[in-house]
């Protein structure tokens, strides 16, 4: 396999997944990680955790103001969650795609929310909403060592040349 580094940097985009506590109790984590390998995307980092309120009163920053969430500092300290960093070409807007609508009562049939939940409380999984955001939670979740470089065999089936 050619060296990390070589692929261009749109190839080398990165997001934050977390398969939320609901998922990990319902036993939907393969299902979750089995979506984002189909599409081609690439596993770089990945850990069993259980977050406590100060990550996620980071990961959330722009949230604490808001009636829901002690709400949702409760479900996401119910249990461990799984935090992921996937890489590819637009991985970010393609992964929010693919998690769909934050509201599960109306994420499309085909998103892993449309398909796996029903309510807004227990959505299964978490998706970075920007190339920025996801270099800031990035940070919040991994330290540097735990991104593993690494240059996918595949690369011209998936990409092209
Ligand atoms: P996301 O980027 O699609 O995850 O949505 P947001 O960033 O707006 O909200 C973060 C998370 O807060 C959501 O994924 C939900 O878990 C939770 N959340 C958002 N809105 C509500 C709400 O109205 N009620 C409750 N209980 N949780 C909410
Ligand atoms: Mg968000």
């Amino acid at each position: 396999p050619r060296p990390y580094g070589s692929a261009p940097p749109e190839l080398r985009e990165q997001t934050l997944v977390l398969v939320k506590p609901d998922a990990v109790q319902r036993r939907l984590v393969g299902d979750v990680i089995r979506r984002f390998e189909r599409r081609g995307f690439k596993l770089v980092a990945m850990k069993l955790l259980q977050a406590d309120r100060g990550l996620l009163d980071k990961h959330y920053q722009q949230l604490r103001q808001k009636p829901f969430y002690p709400a949702l500092l409760s479900y996401m300290t119910s249990g461990p969650l799984v935090a992921m960093v996937w890489e590819g070409y637009n991985v970010v807007r393609s992964t929010r795609a693919m998690v769909g609508d934050t509201n599960s009562a109306q994420a499309a049939a085909g998103t892993i929310r449309g398909d796996f939940s029903m309510h807004v409380s227990r959505n299964v999984v978490h998706a970075s909403d920007s190339v920025e955001t996801a270099l800031r939670e990035i940070g919040f979740w991994f330290q540097r060592d735990e991104l593993v470089a690494w240059e996918s065999s595949d690369r011209d089936y998936t990409y092209g040349p």
